[in-house]
Order: structure tokens, then C-alpha cells, then sequence
């Protein structure tokens, strides 16, 4: 978030560089007023859709605008930077839930029912909406169809196939693209440095923002070491339940993508054969981590090492829906593959 320091201004949402064009055409169908009363916002994880979200929930609210932004003077942008505006709703789970409740919901059909405090726009975000379960989304549906004078609800998702059909139908779905390798590496680099810049992007496949949270989480500090975990219980020198204790430890999202990458590389490197050895040095996407890839290549037929990139595919998958089993286990099961044992059909 952009803090000014001066005296009586409220801090700013600002949106990320590659989605400042967007921005300023949200705003421009808003200005002619051909702002859709309902919009999805949709891409992968990690690259600024809530960022986007939340800078264009400010401008609405905003009574002067400027540059395509709010302008951080006035009563609306005070009372959105602390998060009390009355004609603003942030529908995010609850801590310690993956999931948005339907009571939340309940809360925002009576938001919406209700006349804008300052005579302008109102806004309702809601993020991620696959966090809304079956029931949730079916409480929304009537909002989303008659929003209500002057309401604008804007849904964030890094999965809208996991949406009902009816609730997307109602929404203008804006598929929101990766930033190109550039952009992303100059918005990437002043903050995480040039040495780990490009790996982290990659390990975060092209996505800004969750590759800064990789670094955030130290994450890219435990990566060698978890790559040994998973080449450890290849050559039978510590069980999938030890390894899975150590894995646990980080978030099954982030891990899961990692993961599904790095067994995704060695099955390349397993079927190319010879420890991968004739693989082209530009396919290399995380250099720290390559020789102990090569090493599970050479343990690990590619078949096994293929099984055990879907099971974790399967499980990511389910995690993003709002899934929140026991992170050993999940784990552990997901590492047994790679011994052979296929434990589960449906990934958990
Ligand atoms: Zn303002």
C-alpha cells in the first residue's frame, strides 16, 4: 500500500503497474456510467487481483478522483483507509477460516438493501469468492441480480470454475492475465533484490505478488532442504511421515505449488534419462534446487514421479476450494506416492 506521509492525507490502494490500464478503464466505464453492478475479477493467485479490487473499491468511494486514482484528501478516502466507510463491505473468511460464512453473506444482502451514507457509490468486495460455499453463493444470487441503487459488487478469484454457474452468469468476468516477465521482474526486484528475483518468479510461476510472499514466508531459505526431504525418502533414508513433519510446516498452498513443480521437472529429467543429463540448460527454472532433482530423476521411474505431481495437483486444488485437512497427513500421502504407495484416489 502507497503511505503518504503528509499531514491529512489517508493512505492509498494503488494498483499493481500492469493493471493500471485496467484501472483507468473500470473507471472510465464508471465515469459514463457503463460500470457493470457486478464484476468478477479472475486470474491466477499472486498477481494483484485484490490489489486492483480494493484500489478500485477506494476511487469509487472517492469524491475527486484524480489520475485514475483516489485522491487520499477526501472524507470517503479517510473513512475507506480505516476501514469504516458505512457504504463499503469486505466480505474476506474469518481468521482461522477458509471459508466465507454464510452469515457474512446474510449480512451483506442487508448492506445492500440499504441507501449509500454519502449519496455516491457504494461497494461490496468479496474475496476469494470460491471461499463462498454452495449455500453462501445461492444467499448471493438475488444481490447479485438486483444490487441495489448504486451498488457495485466486485468478486476476486483465483478459480471461477469453482463458482456456480449462475453466480458467474451475473457477473462481467474480467480475466485478469500474468504480468509479462519484465514488468513482473522490475516490480519483483527492488524489493526482493536482483540475486533472487528471477528464481523466486519462477518458483511462484510468473506471479509478483505471491513470489514476494515465497520470500515473505523464508520460504526460498528452506527450499534445498526440502528438496532433500523429498530425495531423502526417494532413497529410503527417512519415511514419508518424517519428511511430511518437516513439510508441514509451511503453508500446503505454497507447498503444493512448489512441489508439483519440482516433481514435474524430475519426471522431465527421469524420462530424458542419465540423470536428465542431455535436458537443455534453458528449461532450468530453479538452479539451487536442479542437482537434487536430477538425483530423484535417477531414483524415481517417471511414471511414479508423474502419479505423485497429480496427487498434489489434486490436492492443491482442493486446498484452493477452501479444503483444510490435517498438513502432515496431506503430506505424507502425497510423498508415499513417490515410494509407490498411492494411498488415495481422491488426493486426500
Ligand atoms: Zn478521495
Amino acid at each position: 500500500m502507497a503511505v503518504s506521509e503528509s499531514q491529512g492525507r489517508a493512505p492509498i490502494q494503488v494498483p499493481c503497474p500492469w493493471h493500471r490500464d485496467e484501472m483507468q478503464r473500470l473507471l472510465d466505464q464508471h465515469g459514463q456510467g457503463r460500470l457493470p453492478h457486478a464484476l468478477l475479477f479472475a486470474g491466477a493467485t499472486g498477481i494483484g487481483k485484490f490489489r486492483l479490487a480494493q484500489s478500485l473499491a477506494q476511487a469509487l468511494l472517492c469524491a475527486q478522483p484524480r489520475a485514475g486514482l483516489a485522491c487520499g484528501q477526501c472524507d470517503g478516502c479517510h473513512l475507506s483507509a480505516a476501514g469504516t466507510h458505512p457504504d463499503a463491505q469486505t466480505l474476506v473468511p474469518e481468521a482461522g477460516s477458509n471459508a466465507i460464512k454464510i452469515d457474512q453473506v446474510r449480512r451483506l444482502v442487508e448492506f445492500a438493501g440499504r441507501t449509500a451514507h454519502y449519496g455516491g457509490a457504494r461497494v461490496a468486495l468479496i474475496a476469494p469468492a470460491e471461499a463462498l460455499n454452495r449455500s453462501a453463493q445461492n444467499a448471493l444470487l438475488k444481490t447479485l441480480e438486483e444490487p441495489g441503487e448504486g451498488l457495485v459488487l466486485i468478486l476476486v478469484s483465483d478459480q471461477p470454475s469453482l463458482l456456480l454457474p449462475t453466480i458467474r452468469s451475473r457477473c462481467q468476468q474480467r480475466h485478469l492475465p500474468l504480468p509479462g516477465r519484465e514488468a513482473a521482474l522490475e516490480w519483483l526486484t527492488p524489493q526482493v533484490g536482483e540475486r533472487d528475483a528471477p528464481a523466486l518468479l519462477a518458483a511462484a510461476q510468473g506471479a509478483p505478488l505471491r513470489a514476494l510472499g515465497l520470500q515473505e514466508a523464508d520460504w526460498f531459505a528452506a527450499r534445498e532442504q526440502l528438496a532433500g526431504q523429498l530425495l531423502a525418502v526417494a532413497l529410503g533414508r527417512a519415511s514419508p511421515a518424517q519428511a511430511g513433519q518437516a513439510l508441514a510446516a509451511h503453508d500446503p498452498r505454497v507447498m503444493a505449488g512448489v512441489l508439483y513443480g519440482w516433481l514435474a521437472r524430475a519426471a522431465v529429467l527421469a524420462a530424458l534419462g542419465e540423470q536428465g543429463g542431455d535436458a537443455d540448460p534453458a528449461t532450468v527454472t530453479d538452479p539451487k534446487v536442479e542437482p537434487l532433482l536430477r538425483q530423484l530423476a535417477a531414483q524415481v521411474p517417471p511414471a511414479r514421479l508423474l502419479r505423485a505431481a497429480h496427487r498434489v495437483m489434486e490436492g492443491r486444488r482442493q486446498l484452493l476450494a477452501g479444503a483444510n485437512p490435517n498438513k502432515e497427513l496431506l503430506m505424507e500421502q502425497w510423498l508415499l506416492v513417490l515410494v509407490g504407495v498411492d494411498a488415495s484416489a481422491s488426493g486426500f
